[in-house]
């Protein structure tokens, strides 16, 4: 057995085909005639760019818009005139073709590699495909046929790049293995997409597997079986199939109200991190949105962005949602959220330190611009502001006295925003959840943030595999910070959500559900989940789990008995 990331759910089952990568050496030189290299290398790129724009458009049909986008953007980046300027420089200077591109295109690839950040790298991907693409038209090295796979392949190769996806047929391909990637770069996007199981960074496996052989993918688990017996093949069958139904099944609860059994409305929000994420909430069946991390905007980039360029972001979003609640985070960086421009101290104890308000309250120009942005957009839906990390009623007070100050300003310049807009609380910290009733008072809805809260509580860091078995959110301290923080929101009758990802576990349902939590935020693909989850309990029901669990006294108790019922 094989293991690697579970990138994309379900099971496939297949013959291994490896995708090999050829080799592409060549003997640099210099040229005398750079005319006529100058006119190779243009017909190169040329038809680098129809291929492309040939495989975008089949993408677009398999996968989707989104998809077609990444590919699309190789031709962008290849014709930017910092690129293909430099290369063809370098050709006039007497280069051969080969030589001026993979030296452009490394040294780009490098300074990507080195931010570290997540986003940024996956620009360095993108490079290194354009990169073998046009080395492979330049040396006349074909590449192999993925979309003349038969019926049952398993696809097994270093790393699945977008102009390979192109070839995919969903028909054929049951499942995909690389040896790199994780679960958010290209390859796990597009498998995604293209609903095939997947399981990524599975090391060596294109020595490992061999082409031909039966294996099974198990994109649910992040598990490759090798040698699969009889037995083996008829169970992972068997789960297919589960898989397969329950898909079909969730479909059932698209364009549903969000219920319990009792027939009480609950609102079914998603968590997004980018305007475009905002449609894929909305193809999800998201009622809204209950946390948009704006930290995308301020990351893979060298200055701070701008008012304008904000407001455009947060604009799309509301314009996306079309009235629809839009829940606005404000920039919640430090901790393990690093924006290297900013220039911010190392600290000894970074998670306990000068991050998310706190940092932005010592900010305050930073702060304003941001604030500003989010009231700009207001005058186009429901927007609401959410302010991280709160610990203390003062920092609420100063988030609030700083968006009464940006009001004033949009006044001043006669700028339409939402007068009456929402500010809520990220109760994601004890000491939050110790003031509950305090911050109650004074916030217009909390958002329980799990992911944090139960590190807080845990005094756990979730990074850190040696005390991972406190950080769970079913530690009876958790929960009970939970239940209070819902009873304080409760009692002065604010709405009170949950966006931390404790609110899709199927256990913890019934229990939110019994606290009385008004608002779920959860991940695109959770959404017909949870509504499925919600749906199962009657309020009785969940009260009466509630009154067990919440006399339990350890985690694995209140776990083992979970599993039991759901
Ligand atoms: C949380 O802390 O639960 C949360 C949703 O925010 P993030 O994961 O961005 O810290
Ligand atoms: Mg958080």
């Amino acid at each position: 057995m094989l293991k690697g990331i579970a990138a994309s759910e379900g099971i496939g089952i297949g013959k291994v085909m490896i995708v090999e990568e050829h080799s592409l050496e060549y003997q640099p030189k210099q040229v005398a005639d750079t005319d006529a290299e100058l006119k190779r290398f243009r017909d190169a790129v040329e038809a680098f760019c129809e291929e492309t724009a040939e495989q975008a458009e089949a993408v677009k049909k398999s996968a989707g818009e989104k998809e077609a986008e990444i590919l699309m953007g190789h031709i962008y980046m290849i014709k930017d005139p910092g690129m293909i300027g430099t290369m063809e420089a370098q050709i006039t200077g007497g280069q051969c073709a080969e030589a001026a591109l993979e030296s452009i295109c490394d040294m780009f690839i490098e300074a990507f590699s080195a931010t570290g950040d997540e986003v940024t790298a996956q620009r360095a991907a993108d490079v290194k495909d354009i990169k073998t693409a046009i080395l492979s038209i330049l040396l006349g090295v074909k590449t192999v046929k993925i979309s003349e796979a038969p019926a049952g392949t398993v696809l097994v190769a270093r790393e699945v790049t977008p102009s390979m996806t192109a070839g995919i047929n969903k028909d054929n391909i049951v499942g995909i293995v690389t040896e790199t990637g994780s679960q958010t770069s290209h390859s796990a996007i597009l498998a995604r997409a293209l609903e095939i199981p997947a399981v990524l960074s599975v090391e060596g496996a294109t020595s490992k597997l061999s082409s031909g052989e039966q294996i099974i993918v198990d994109g649910s688990e992040g598990i490759v079986v090798t040698a699969p017996s009889e037995d083996d093949v008829q169970l992972y069958s068997a789960k297919r199939d589960a898989f397969l139904r329950e898909k079909r099944e969730l479909e059932n609860y698209r364009g549903k109200k969000t219920t319990d059994a009792d027939g009480n409305e609950y609102e079914l929000f998603c968590n997004i991190g980018t305007p475009k994420d905002a449609v894929k909430a909305m193809e999800a069946d998201g009622e809204g949105v209950g946390l948009f991390r704006t930290e995308f905007l301020f990351m893979d980039r060298n200055a701070l962005p701008t008012e304008d360029e904000q407001f455009e972001a947060y604009k799309q979003a509301a314009l996306v949602l079309k009235g629809k609640g839009l829940i606005i985070r404000t920039l919640d960086i430090g901790g393990d959220k690093e924006i290297p421009y900013l220039g911010l101290e190392k600290e000894e104890n970074p998670f306990m330190g000068y991050r998310a308000i706190r940092y932005c309250l010592g900010h305050r120009d930073l702060f304003k611009s941001q604030l500003k942005a989010i009231l700009r957009a207001s005058a186009f839906g429901d927007v609401r502001i959410m302010f991280p990390l709160i610990t203390a009623v003062e920092e609420l007070r100063a988030g609030k006295e700083l968006v009464e100050e940006a009001k004033a300003d949009l006044r001043a310049s006669s700028i339409e925003f939402d007068e009456n807009i929402k500010i809520g609380v990220m109760t994601e910290t004890a000491a939050s959840g110790v003031i509950a009733h305090l911050l109650a008072k004074e916030a217009d809805f909390f958002s329980i943030g799990t992911n944090d809260l139960t590190g807080y509580t845990m005094a756990a860091d979730r990074g850190n595999s040696d005390v991972a078995y406190l950080y769970s959110p079913f530690q009876p301290s958790v929960l009970m910070m939970i239940q209070r923080i819902i009873k304080c929101a409760r009692e002065a009758e604010i709405p009170v959500g949950m966006c931390g990802e404790a609110a899709a576990n199927p256990m913890m349902i019934p229990l939110l559900l019994s606290f009385g939590l008004t608002e779920f935020s959860v991940s695109a693909p959770s959404v017909l989940k949870v509504r499925k989850n919600i749906a199962k309990w009657t309020k009785a029901e969940a009260d009466a789990v509630v009154e067990k669990v919440m006399a339990m006294a350890t985690e694995a108790e209140v776990t083992e008995y979970l599993k039991s019922i759901v």
